[in-house]
């Protein structure tokens, strides 16, 4: 026991993931309050599997107690300390003291039993239990297999070991998986299953001063070392999650979060514990002044920072200082710890819905609804369902996104869900991978009320927030957010209320500021509108809907004209050759000098960009490289520039062969060592000049922001972070831009810098071919004799 108090230690329980309670979707804080007498003080150092039963101490009048915690219920098991939890609460182990103190195991209805020792060894202590409540590991002295560091002591010489304990073959030692001088063993941890029993061991190979510590598993009853190993290093496995897949703990390199065998990079907490599939890890700062919790999706962060700024908690948390998270359940929503409450130790429980997919939908609410209360005060839930079929759309282990959709009832204004297909089908082809193991987000898009009169928008947000919420809509509520059935509903407001946590909201509107803008958004945010009545297809073709649609989604979602940064934010830097998004203006809609078919990354649709390019340094532009792309990627390149000079028209460098790329456009590549300097990204004279950026390559889909509930414009009427960019797309800008010259030859259908018979070939043998081949030359999606005409008017050598 010699570096270890029996508090603090979070235990291994529970085995699945079913949890019946009913506050289960809600979140909530709870102190667990001392036993009267004696002074206050206590703590929650386990939680049960299923979250219902909570484990630890208070301090009596009779000094410290073992407690069981129910809501609400706070009683005394018989021991001094409870350090572990059986799936449903009915055993209970920690320890007793009898003279010495030793493990032993409460079971519901019959009480304690002392577990023993490793005789001639008299003291043990258990530290986890199996789902069962069958199998019992800790720590108990027994006799030492060679001499101990103090070699004057005559033997039988003594030491820690860990044990395993079951019903019917009482306590076995696990031996010493370290040899050398004063081996040692600990076990602080069982799987649910009980073949996964997690710990240390130690030796002191030169009994000088520290010992060699190495976290260790027993597998099957085989001992494994886990993460690194050194000499005079720290290392132990704190927990093991309950389906034995995740180990925390530390190694000789520092803190580590183990997942299927594949290290988690860069601990910088001490980790305490770990629900199923190594979804959750809750632990402490170093300094053990702050509770912390783990996530893939959004890293460390403070619980109690979570529970008041996420959940509202702020009034429950008055007071507390939340220090350490010590258990978690199996499922990951209920974390158990200590803090200090008023100057004094208090134990807590506190309830934290999970986001396994991080798509920002509480599992719950994916799963069954987001709740809300109704005129009889019942608790209710608005399922997530729009196709009405009384199943939720959502999947908690599959990224959702839901998107209302209303539209003015202007000519061409409304787009039909055949418009916006393929925005649904990139969003389906993300490089995502969920939590299910499959890849893509799926996007709900529903096409709700689409005859709103059409009315100007001078100040489009103070227009759009009285459609959204304020007008008269014939229903019993005003407004057109929601669908009319919640409108007219006894509980609309708490319906609306609740759709508004899970929907994103857009107005297809005629035109904004009395302009052919093409749209404005929160950046993130969960509002936005498109506004194309006044582009020369009046409501703009089925691409221009799509390809803004997916544009101004994109804002919400925090991307700017230049993609997200992980860290400063959205990159607002326009026409980057080197981004390609339908965030750039360049692929907001298609264009004649897109390659064929490609609409800018995937055949025939807008797209997030996928592949994340070099950066270039418009100052020091290596022509021989031309851009790095971190895997292949065959594309047309587009880049702005004026040669610098304010005379010359708008260029297009455009020389993409393979690699090399001739940025400044005097037909000459440098290969030997030269730069050039040219600013990319200006467009026409009456561009402002921008020498000198770093573009920097960004891939998006990484970086979204599914949780509009974070973004300070959340709430309606509040459209703050739609400042913070340039006005979007014009019409007028849209089509100077078609206008560039087409950067390839047209007709040139593999890309070889010449138009001649293998184009011709590749036309007539795709002929009738219903896009998706780079024959369909102007990308309409037929092979027809428009594209043959193409490749005839552009024979020869093209360059
Ligand atoms: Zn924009």
């Amino acid at each position: 026991m010699r570096h270890r108090i029996a508090i603090g230690f979070a235990s291994t329980v529970g085995c699945s993931m079913l949890l019946a309670s009913s506050v289960r979707g809600q979140a909530s804080f709870t102190g667990m309050g001392d036993l009267p007498g004696g002074s206050s003080f206590s703590v929650a150092n386990a939680v049960s599997g299923d979250g219902s039963t909570v484990v630890g101490l208070s301090a009596s009048a009779s000094g410290f107690e073992a407690v069981r915690w129910k809501p609400g219920n706070l009683i005394t098991l018989g021991m001094v300390d409870a350090t572990a939890v059986s799936f449903d609460g009915t055993v209970i182990v920690g320890r007793i003291i009898s003279g010495v103190q030793q493990a032993a195991r409460w079971v519901e209805g019959s009480g304690v039993q002392p577990l023993g020792s490793l005789a001639p060894g008299t003291s043990s202590v258990a530290f986890g239990v199996s789902a069962d409540g069958q199998i019992v590991v800790g720590i108990s002295t027994s006799l030492s297999p060679g001499p101990i560091c103090n070699p004057d002591a005559p033997p039988p010489w003594f030491t820690p070991q860990a044990f395993r304990w079951t019903v019917s073959g009482g306590m076995a030692g696990l031996g010493f998986p370290a040899s050398g001088a004063n081996p040692q063993s600990y076990a602080n941890c069982i799987s649910n299953d009980g073949t996964i029993i997690g710990g240390q061991a130690n030796v002191d190979s030169d009994c000088a001063n520290s010992s060699d510590a190495y976290a260790v598993a027993w597998i099957n009853g085989a001992a494994q070392f886990i993460g690194a190993t050194g000499l005079e290093g720290t290392g132990r496995v704190q927990d093991v999650s309950p389906d034995g897949v995740a180990f925390v703990g530390d190694d000789f390199n520092g803190p580590f979060i183990i997942i299927n065998g594949t290290p988690v990079g860069s601990i910088k907490f001490v980790p305490s514990g770990v629900s199923a599939g190594g979804a959750r890890v809750i632990g402490s700062n170093f300094a053990g002044s702050q509770a912390l919790l783990w996530e893939a999706s959004s890293g460390v962060r403070s619980i109690q920072e979570v529970l008041v700024n996420e959940f509202g908690l702020g009034a429950e948390l008055l007071g507390w200082t939340l220090t350490h998270a010590l258990g978690i359940s199996d499922d990951g929503s209920v974390i158990v710890g200590r803090g200090i409450h008023n100057g004094v130790t208090e134990g807590w429980v506190a309830v934290l819905p999970k986001d396994t997919d991080g798509d920002g939908l509480l599992d719950d609410w994916e799963d069954n609804g987001v709740p809300y209360t109704d005129t009889l005060g019942r608790q209710q839930r608005y399922l997530l369902d729009i196709d009405e079929d009384g199943n939720s759309d959502a999947d908690p282990y599959h990224k959702d996104l839901f998107v209302e959709v209303d539209a003015m009832d202007g000519p061409g204004l409304a787009p039909s869900l055949s418009d916006l297909a393929p925005v649904i089908d990139a969003f389906a082809s993300a490089p995502i991978l969920n939590p299910d193991g499959t890849p893509g987000i799926r996007l709900h898009v529903h096409i709700d009320e689409t005859s709103i009169g059409t009315i100007p928008m001078p100040s489009p947000w103070v227009e759009f927030d009285q459609i959204k919420s304020q007008v008269a809509s014939g229903t019993t509520l005003p407004g057109y957010f929601g669908t009319v059935d919640d409108r007219n509903h006894a509980d609309g407001s708490a319906r609306l209320d609740a759709r508004r946590k899970a929907f994103r909201y857009c107005l297809f509107a005629n035109t904004i500021l009395g302009s052919t803008i093409s749209g404005i958004a929160e950046l993130p945010g969960n509002d936005f509108i498109v506004s194309l009545g006044g582009w020369s297809t009046p409501g703009g073709t089925s691409a221009d809907k799509a390809g803004t649609f997916m544009h101004e989604l994109g804002h919400t979602l925090g991307l700017g004209h230049g993609g997200r940064d992980p860290i400063t934010g959205p990159d607002h830097t326009q026409f980057k050759p080197n981004y390609y998004s339908v965030m750039n203006y360049d692929w907001q809609t298609p264009k004649p000098w897109h390659a064929p078919n490609t609409w800018p990354l995937s055949p025939g649709r807008p797209g997030y960009s996928d592949v994340q390019f070099g950066d270039l340094d418009e100052s020091a532009l290596v022509e021989c490289t031309g851009l790095v792309a971190s895997s292949g990627f065959a594309q047309v390149l587009i880049a702005h520039n004026t040669h610098n000079s304010p005379a010359d028209p708008v260029n297009v460098a455009n020389n993409w062969t393979c690699c090399a790329i001739d940025w400044n456009d005097d037909g000459m590549i440098g290969c030997f060592g030269e730069t050039v300097a040219v600013d990319l990204n200006r467009r026409t004279n009456s561009d402002p000049h921008s020498p000198g950026e770093v573009l920097k390559g960004r891939e998006d889909w990484s970086q979204l922001i599914y949780d509009f509930k974070t973004s300070p414009d959340f709430a309606d009427g509040r459209h703050q972070t739609s400042q913070n960019q340039p006005p979007e797309l014009t019409l007028e800008e849209n089509e100077a831009l078609a206008k560039i010259l087409p950067p390839f030859c047209l007709g040139d259908t593999n890309l070889d810098r010449a138009v001649d018979v293998v184009d011709l070939l590749a036309v007539i043998n795709n002929w009738a071919a219903t896009g998706g081949t780079p024959a369909d030359t102007n990308g309409d999606g037929t092979v027809n004799v428009v594209d043959l005409l193409t490749v005839i008017n552009a024979w020869g050598q093209c360059r």
